[in-house]
């Protein structure tokens, strides 16, 4: 066998590795399982009242159960709790799939924070008592979960939080309010972050799992939002809230390391059905671009037009790079910090220019809500706030090259 038979060799027997999988979810725009979950929620999750839900602020119940019922929930989840224990890109690819196929992006940032963000963090911190509790709900979408940190006072500074967890017989008492908390208006079960005690600031941080029935927990109203508005979204009141020591998630004080955790896959991932939605919106405006006549040339000739919509393809791809890379990392046990910083820069920020390119390209057709290009201008618009604005990821880029803080 000469070198390079030996090479290619090793390349055939290396075509079924995990490494190779993953390179294949990385570099291949139009893998297969991406693109069977599009036509998938293309054909079921087509909903002729989103337009009337969006302006209403309603969350679509029925599209959740079937986005259950595919499995899409539980993609990440172990097999244990009835999840399909996928690798991070195996995961992400469906989950792209979804944005990409489904109009309705406030469904999408439902599943996707379900998925990424609660269930990620219920699994990885909580008790076996609360995993076994929680997470086969969270894969089916039988239960829904929400994630609290933010409050009024306490944004990109989290870990200034005022929300107390007083120890006392048996268990804590929970005081504060949180806010902007996805999902809340619905949710089954809280992961709530409280100090228990304010002294220590981040050592004092602690987690906890508290179910929505619990008494002295009150879910706010639905706040109308610019954008994802068919995701509820509400402020939760803990007003003298006993819960027992086995709410705990972790250690006292294991909170902010929690957090961290959480926060690091939430900027890896977060925006990947965003980054879905900005293929779609990048796949509608070049359709229209083909077709639209002006001066009697289509405006897809015109170099104004052409040359913005090859900036939304460079953003798009850069964004779905940089997220695999930060899956791959991730995967691999490796740091993910640069990366998913990057990635959630890079997804957040290219999906509203790539948004508002959209709206451009369809001139007047862009701007009214008929069309539902406006629709995903604002939806796209909140990345660059939630999972953590961009001036904290700046920051943190900053920081890891090396810049005084
Ligand atoms: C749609 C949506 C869903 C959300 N869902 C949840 C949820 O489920 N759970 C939850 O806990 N929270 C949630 N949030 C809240 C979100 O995490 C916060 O909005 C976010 O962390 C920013 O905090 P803030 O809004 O208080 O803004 P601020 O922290 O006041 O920031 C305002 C601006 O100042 C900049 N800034 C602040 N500090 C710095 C700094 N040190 N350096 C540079 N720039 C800085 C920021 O980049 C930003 O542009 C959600 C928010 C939105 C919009």
């Amino acid at each position: 066998m000469t070198q390079a038979d030996a090479h290619l060799d090793g390349l055939a027997v290396a075509s079924d590795s995990p490494a190779t999988e993953t390179l294949e979810a990385i570099l291949n725009g139009e893998h297969p399982a991406k693109l069977a979950i599009a036509d998938w929620a293309r054909e079921m999750l087509t909903d002729p009242t989103l337009e009337e839900r969006d302006r209403d602020c309603t969350f679509w119940r029925e599209g959740w159960k079937r986005i259950g019922a595919k499995g899409l929930l539980g993609l990440l989840a172990s097999p244990d709790f009835g999840g399909q224990g996928h690798p991070f890109t195996a995961g992400l690819l469906e989950l792209e799939g979804l944005g990409l196929g489904c109009r309705d992006d406030g469904l999408v940032f439902a599943a996707t924070s379900q998925v990424l963000t609660v269930g990620l963090a219920m699994e990885r911190f909580g008790s076996p008592e609360q995993t076994a509790q929680w997470m086969p709900g969270f894969v089916t979408g039988e239960t829904i979960g929400s994630f609290s940190m933010s409050e009024v006072d306490s944004g990109s500074d989290a870990f200034s939080l005022q929300t107390t967890a007083t120890p006392t017989g048996g268990g804590y008492v929970l005081n504060g309010t949180k806010s902007w908390v996805t999902m809340a208006p619905v949710a089954d079960v809280f992961i709530v972050f409280a100090t228990t005690n304010p002294d220590l600031g981040r050592w004092g941080i602690t987690a906890f799992c508290v179910p929505a029935t619990t008494p002295g927990l009150t879910v706010g109203e639905n706040r109308p939002k610019m954008g994802m508005r068919t995701t509820p979204f509400a402020d939760v009141t803990f007003s003298e809230c006993f819960v027992p020591e086995t709410a705990r998630m972790g250690a006292e004080g294991a909170g902010a390391s929690i957090f961290t955790s959480a926060m690091e896959a939430e900027r890896g991932f977060l925006l990947v059905g965003s980054i879905g939605a900005l293929e779609r919106v990048l796949d509608d405006a070049v359709a229209h671009s083909r077709t639209r006549e002006q001066f009697g040339e289509p405006i897809g000739s015109f170099q104004g037009v052409a040359h913005a919509l090859s900036e939304v393809k460079l953003a798009h791809e850069s964004a779905r790079l940089l997220m695999y890379k930060a899956a791959a990392l991730q995967q691999q046990g490796a740091s993910s910090m640069m990366a998913a910083a990057l990635s959630k820069l890079a997804g957040s920020q290219g999906a509203l220019a790539g948004a508002l390119t959209a709206v451009e390209v369809h001139g007047a057709r862009g701007y009214v809500t008929e069309f539902g290009v406006e629709r995903d201008l604002r939806n796209l618009t909140g990345g660059v706030i939630y999972g953590g604005a961009s001036g904290i990821q700046k920051n943190i880029i900053a920081r890891l090259l090396g810049l005084p803080a």
